[in-house]
């Protein structure tokens, strides 16, 4: 299954790698509830997977937020 990661900020794919279903379990993602996460995770019709995450870029030119 390949997983895909692009910025949720600017779309840049930040990296794409190909993943069994038993190594994207290991990594806390079940593909099978895929759709019950979608602000995260969506999977395409093909079977891929998008996780949405943030690139480097993204997280530099952010403000940083510090827990009080
Ligand atoms: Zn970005």
């Amino acid at each position: 299954m390949k997983v895909t990661y692009i910025c949720d900020c600017c779309g840049a794919i930040i990296g794409s790698l190909s993943l069994t279903e038993e190594e994207l379990r290991q990594m806390g993602v079940d593909p099978r509830a895929a759709e019950l996460d979608e602000a995260i995770i969506k999977s395409a019709p093909t079977g891929d997977l998008f996780i949405y995450s943030l690139c480097e870029t993204c997280v530099d030119s952010m403000p940083v937020f510090e827990a009080e």
